[in-house]
């Protein structure tokens, strides 16, 4: 279904989004650390106030250069346009897509990809693209647009759409890896599934952290497949393609737990899917034969859906704090990395 690639892997796309400081950073006296300059420069830059001169001394600061970095007043239009339009676009190719929000909990991860009702998110706005665009390559509506919205946590993998048990992952060599009795919904426009995702959304395992915040440990994700007939000289040619929206499960324990003692099966489970993405993306940068997609559930999900042939876009969320500067700098290290897919 739809053209070859000839075999050249696609490289990651991978882009900077800035959140603006919140009302929370403002009150507590944040200052902020992330500057971006020309849509794609990010400088980042520690500042500690030195107390004998009561004057901000510059401590440490690097610069990283992204294929665009979104500053804070950025719409989420613009955030769309850039960073995922042209994925619809592939999708409708007959090829495989995805597009991922990487970062620590509160960077904003949930508002790029779901956003609110009055703020649609880059899964809101793909689907109506998508059915925009396929009105028009397919005006006799022989199309369908099949969503599934699931979730990883714990390396376990549940519905969103129709909470219940955990579901099973079956490999068959006519669909890949799939999860076993996952719904498949049929979309017919992107209005009706606002509400859907919004409520999926509310099925997702969170669990109050030391900080009495909310943490999302869990990785969302929504798959869109597209099949439409597309009219040629004889007869027509069907197209199938695949969009994957993923928002990841919190960044900022990854690291920590790497080589330390892990302190819950819990973390070690969130890491083994943020680990296995992570270790998959390396294999990629590395040109390597063989990519680990088997070590999580996340990765054989996604099988089908990175390196190779399909386009791949990363979203890396920071907060502008300087109370979250660890936390940024390992986001944009880890981003720089992707990058050089
Ligand atoms: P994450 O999913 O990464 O944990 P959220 O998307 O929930 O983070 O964002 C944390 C908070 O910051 C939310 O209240 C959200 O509405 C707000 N926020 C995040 N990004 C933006 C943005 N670009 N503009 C305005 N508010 C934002
Ligand atoms: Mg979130």
């Amino acid at each position: 279904s739809g053209e070859e690639d000839g075999g050249v892997g696609t490289r990651i796309m991978v882009y900077v989004r800035l959140r603006p400081m919140s009302k929370k950073e403002k009150e507590s006296g944040a200052r902020s650390c992330v500057k971006i300059d020309n849509k794609r420069d990010v400088y980042l830059t520690e500042m500690a106030l030195e107390t004998d001169y009561l004057r901000l001394k510059r401590l440490r600061g690097r610069h990283f250069t992204f294929d665009a970095a979104f500053p804070d007043n950025t719409s989420q239009e613009e955030v769309y346009q850039t960073s995922a339009a042209n994925l619809v676009e592939a999708v409708l190719e007959g090829r495989n897509a995805s597009v991922f929000c990487y970062g620590a909990t509160g960077a904003g991860k949930t508002h790029t990809m779901l956003g609110t009702v009055q703020q649609l998110g880059v899964m809101v706005l793909a689907l109506k693209d998508l059915f925009a665009k396929l009105k028009q390559r397919s005006p006799e509506g022989e199309h369908v647009v099949r969503l599934s919205y699931l979730e990883v946590y714990n390396e376990t993998v549940r519905d969103l759409l129709s909470p219940g048990r955990p579901l099973v992952l079956r490999e068959d060599s006519r669909q890949g890896i799939t999860a076993a009795g996952l719904t498949q919904y049929q979309a017919f426009s992107a209005d009706e599934v606002i509400e859907l995702l919004h409520k999926g959304n509310t099925n997702r395992q969170t669990e109050p952290t030391r900080c009495n915040e909310t943490s999302s440990r869990s990785h969302a994700i929504l798959q869109v497949l597209v099949e439409y007939s597309v009219p040629q000289e004889i007869g027509k040619v069907l197209r199938v393609g695949k969009l994957s929206l993923i928002d990841l499960a919190g960044s900022e324990r990854a690291l920590a737990t790497d080589q330390r003692t892990l302190r819950s099966v819990e973390g070690a489970n969130i890491n083994r899917s943020l680990l296995a993405l992570s270790s998959c993306i390396n294999a990629l940068v590395e040109g390597k034969k063989h990519i680990p997609f088997r070590n999580s559930k996340l990765t054989q999900l996604l099988k089908d859906s990175l390196g190779g042939a399909c386009s791949t876009a990363m979203i890396a969320n920071v907060s502008p704090s300087n109370s979250s500067f660890g936390e940024t700098q390992n986001t944009l290290h880890w981003a720089a990395r992707a990058k050089e897919i």
